[in-house]
């Protein structure tokens, strides 16, 4: 990593420098802590010497060393991922549920949803401060196959959880628009590809038929709602298209979307997974577009799961995706809920039995979080084991995904499919930092009530 640095650029057991392919600068960063500057490559040793940096960095390191200590061992559950049926109307090929379950599976009853829901409710109560809600998101398999339950616990728990779903699409039509719409429900979408040809490669109904057009039908009834996203699963199918599906995001006035790496836990998404330095070329390249459309336009598309990745690096608390920091959130800042009213650290785990943690309603939350099946997930501390503990980035990366680990590599302290893409994106962050366009690339006002710990620019 740091091989075209000074030799003996190292007197800190602390400070590593990092080669971040950028002309003028390096970074250099402490693993342990997550304190890291950008400084002139050519004055790496100089400033590991002594001098004003350092200074700095004695007196920020305790701060950020606890700021991240709560981050990663204090938090405690605020949302849960609802899985209100088993059933899905596609046959997506890296899907992470079996194929049983999403052919011919269950919907969880009404009743039970909302007694579920009720649970849930006394739970995130007992732990929460007053004032702040739990978020509860409706997840797949397709949860508007189960529309109905699905409204009626919307209804009936719209003053105790903030409601999102994660949809395909291809079931919201006007009359769900308007319910989900003015109840401030948030609403992802999925869509692979910018044309048919590209979107069927991977995301299909079970008799083969395109759905392609469905989703754009869907995103234009969304046009102008503050609170949607529209989530691309990177494949080798889809690469050479990246950048053309930013533009058709862009056209269609998406503000935010994600660019995901395919969750590699089931053989599935294996067989559809890109190489990283592939992966890495055509995710930068998409990047690279949404800035140039965002400098023509004025309007930005936030890629979600790049942008959490710079605010993991400027601010670690403000972040709001889980999956690159470790532990990862599963288990721990939230946890699943399958349709058959099992709970799961995250719904990644709903395929694999072992890291079932019981029933909500015959054994509940706190005796979820204490089941082994829990405790796996919660404790895979990425400091512990290699080569990730060994890493400089670290805690920037947090080496998602263990469900993924665990199905790929036989055991969930090891890698998930993506090591070599991760570094490579924290480079590009980094060097985004150096050139000062990182918050080109984020959300307006992502930092307002943050408080910079360090803020230094070498
Ligand atoms: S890293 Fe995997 S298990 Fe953890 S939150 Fe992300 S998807 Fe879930
Ligand atoms: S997965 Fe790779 S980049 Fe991420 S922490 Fe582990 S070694 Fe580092």
């Amino acid at each position: 990593m740091n091989a075209s640095l000074p030799a003996g650029a190292h007197p800190s057991p602390a400070l590593t420098p990092l080669d971040i392919g950028h002309p003028v600068y390096a970074a250099l960063i402490d693993p342990d802590t997550a304190f890291w500057a950008l400084v002139d490559k050519t004055r790496v040793a100089d400033t590991l010497a002594g001098g004003e940096l350092l200074g700095l960095y004695r007196q920020q390191s305790d701060a950020c060393r606890r700021e991240l200590q709560a981050l990663r061992f204090e938090l405690q559950p605020s949302g849960v991922y609802f899985n209100p049926t088993e059933r899905c109307n596609l046959n997506c090929a890296y899907c992470y549920l079996p194929v049983a379950q999403r052919r011919g599976g269950r919907h969880m009853r009404s009743d039970v949803l909302i007694t579920s829901l009720g649970r849930l409710r006394d739970y995130f109560r007992s732990i929460m401060p007053d004032g702040r809600k739990p978020r509860a998101i409706f997840h797949g398999a397709e949860p508007l196959m189960n529309r109905d339950a699905v409204f009626a616990a919307i209804e009936a728990f719209a003053d105790d959880f903030v409601f999102g779903i994660q949809s395909n699409g291809t079931l919201l039509d006007d009359r769900a628009v308007d319910f989900l719409t003015t109840r401030n429900v948030s609403i992802g979408l999925s869509l692979d590809g910018p044309f048919a040809g590209i979107t069927d490669a991977t995301r299909r109904t079970w008799s083969g038929r395109s759905v392609h057009n469905r989703v754009l039908s869907a995103m234009d009834r969304l046009r102008g709602y503050g609170m949607w996203s529209v989530i691309t699963t990177c494949t080798t199918e889809n690469l050479p298209y990246l950048t053309a599906m930013v533009e058709l995001f862009h056209a269609r006035e998406v503000s935010t979307c994600m660019l995901n790496t395919v969750r590699c836990t089931l053989p599935g998404a294996r067989a559809v997974r890109p190489a990283d330095a592939v992966f890495a070329h055509a995710f930068f390249a998409a990047l690279n577009r949404t800035h140039e459309l965002y400098r023509e336009s004025g309007r930005k598309l936030v890629v979600a799961n790049f942008a959490n990745v710079l605010i993991g690096i400027l601010a670690p608390t403000a972040r709001r995706l889980m999956c690159d920091i470790s532990p990862c959130g599963g288990g721990r800042a939230f946890f699943a809920l399958a349709a058959d009213g099992s709970l799961f650290p995250c719904s990644e785990f709903i395929g694999l039995p072992r890291f079932n943690g019981g029933s909500l309603l015959t054994g509940g939350v706190e005796a979820a979080l204490a089941s082994e099946a829990f405790r796996a997930v919660i404790g895979r501390d990425v400091d512990t084991f290699a080569p990730c503990g060994e890493c400089v980035i670290r805690h920037f990366c947090g080496s998602p995904c263990p469900a993924e680990a665990q199905e790929m590599h036989g055991g969930i302290c090891k890698t998930g499919a993506f090591c070599a893409f991760y570094k490579e994106q924290v480079n590009y962050a980094l060097r985004l930092i150096a050139d000062g366009k990182a918050d080109d690339y984020l959300w307006d006002g992502w930092d307002e009530g943050t408080e910079a710990l360090f803020d230094l620019a070498h």
